[in-house]
């Protein structure tokens, strides 16, 4: 034991103190004992899975809290103890995030449900510590780099559930580099003839590339030295096989019309630097028109900062990314990198430009996130509101076919069935919650599985119009009202009402 809590200790970003290595070491006995004549599908020890998921939340940068969390993750699913026996041996916070953890667990994921983004959504809110959704893609991870090993009918639905669940909340999570490593391991098995050809394709052609971008780098260390531009470090990233794939589909399968296949980065000390690096980039090589892409003064939707430009080098075209070292960081262990980097003025250069891209993928919570970050100084206070207030104030209620509808708190009937179709919302004449008959204007909680009854005869009225919570019913009844409204008003003074 004494060893693997070594090479997790070793993998923490602060050296952990004697007490919390303690802790680690007397976690991974706990899970050792629980575990016991427990085998993994390659025939190894099962203790070998949490250990090697605790490895890989100590490289995202996590604590000891949620490093033990990991440990035990299976314990409570998988084994006898009970939550009170981890309570009592590690505290309420390790035990808390175990017991998410296998709440998740219990979520299935099959057939039945659409609308895959309501359903990240419900994760999400269902885990309600960030910290769960962190230990269950460590989890994932493992999981998937011994697939193979797993039955060939189960590889590829756990494989299509990576793809579809777990590295789109990698990527919420701004865990790009987690993101791209789930991608690539379920590439394989959902599309085995497509991954072994970009594999090839990419092998090939990284092997020319690096050659270049090698020659380019020693010419351009010699200037940044000339000019006393200082640089913490620089390396290559070779562009990941799912998402080459992706671009080659846009592409035309033309891997020479890819220009960041492998790009070299560089790591400079301060944004001040990351502009006079690349004002030396371009001051030797000729950069491609409209390939400069200023992501520091305008960062992506999602946060990400860079300046990534792509020069002529002569033989060929190459792709530089500069940084500086906290949005490398961020842009590799995503929230994780919070536990470590307490904010900085970046992050309030990202909330102050969104223009760019501002599409609707941009989720909402990811910027209440970040308005979060800016404002919580203390890591850990940071990652403990993460518990998502913005989920607080919404509920998830399902129709009988399994689709999730992610509505505010105080909806009713009327929203849900305007959420289905503005079709559906004029008419809906009465509700079903949970197979009890409901008023249309009674409020929905979490979790209710909601039918709606429509009729002809049903229409919005301004009664409607203040038991609506959604702005999308609020929109169409008060379109309804004034098609529909003044008609019915005629007929009302005709008949002596009005
Ligand atoms: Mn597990």
């Amino acid at each position: 034991m004494e060893k693997e809590a070594d090479a997790i200790a070793k993998l923490m970003k602060t050296t952990p103190t004697e007490k919390e290595r303690a802790l680690i070491k007397k976690a991974i006995t706990f899970a050792e004992n629980a575990h016991k004549g427990q085998n993994r599908a390659s025939g190894e020890p099962y203790i070998i899975h949490p250990i090697e998921t605790a490895k890989n939340l100590a490289r995202f940068g996590m604590g000891t809290t949620t490093i033990c969390a990991g440990i035990l993750h299976d314990t409570l699913e998988d084994t006898e103890t009970t939550e009170d026996t981890l309570r009592e041996n590690f505290g309420d916070d390790v035990a808390k995030l175990v017991e998410g953890v296998s709440k998740l667990g219990k979520l299935k994921f099959r057939g039945q449900i659409r609308h895959i983004e309501s359903l990240r959504k419900l994760f999400i809110a269902t885990a309600d510590d960030i910290r769960v959704i962190i230990i269950k893609l460590a989890d994932r991870l493992h999981n998937m780099e011994t697939l193979s090993y797993i039955k060939k009918e189960k590889q590829k639905r756990i494989a299509q559930e990576t793809m579809e669940l777990h590295a789109p909340l990698a990527n919420r999570l701004g865990m790009w580099k987690l993101k791209g490593r789930l991608e690539d391991l379920a590439f394989p098995y959902l599309y085995p003839q497509e991954a072994e050809k970009v594999r090839a394709t990419l092998k090939q052609k990284t092997e020319v590339t690096e050659r270049d971008l090698e020659n380019l780098y020693k010419k351009l260390r010699k200037e940044l030295a000339k000019f006393h531009i200082p640089v913490q470090s620089a390396g290559y990233r070779v562009k990941s096989l799912y998402s080459l794939w992706k671009k080659l589909k846009e592409k035309d399968m033309d891997i020479e019309k890819v220009f960041d296949i492998v790009a070299l980065r560089v790591i400079a000390p301060t944004i001040e630097d990351c502009y006079r690096v690349l004002g030396s980039i371009h001051n030797h090589w000729r950069p491609l028109p409209g390939r400069i892409k200023d992501f520091i003064a305008l960062p992506k939707p999602n946060g990400y900062q860079s300046i990534h430009t792509t020069v002529f080098t002569g033989n060929s075209v190459a792709e530089i990314q500069i940084r500086t070292p906290e949005m490398h960081e961020r842009a590799e262990f995503g929230i994780a990198a919070h536990m470590s980097y307490k904010e900085t003025q970046e992050i309030k250069i990202g909330l102050r430009k969104k223009k760019e891209n501002n599409d609707e993928d941009t989720p909402v919570w990811i910027k209440e996130m970040k308005i979060l970050q800016s404002t919580i100084s203390e890591p850990d206070q940071f990652l403990k509101s993460l518990k998502m207030d913005f989920f607080k104030k919404r509920i998830f209620v399902f129709t009988p076919q399994g689709d999730v509808i992610d509505l505010p708190e105080g909806s009713c009937s009327i929203d849900f069935a305007y959420a289905i179709h503005s079709d559906i919302g004029d008419h809906v004449s009465h509700s079903k919650v949970n197979g009890k008959m409901k008023s249309i204007t009674a409020e929905l909680s979490n979790g209710d599985i909601v039918q709606i009854e429509t009729s002809k005869n049903s229409s919005p009225t301004s009664k409607w119009l203040s038991s609506a919570k959604t702005a999308l019913a609020k929109k169409q009844i008060k379109k309804y009202l004034d098609e529909h409204g003044g008609f019915v008003e005629k007929i009302k003074r005709a008949i002596g009402f009005g």
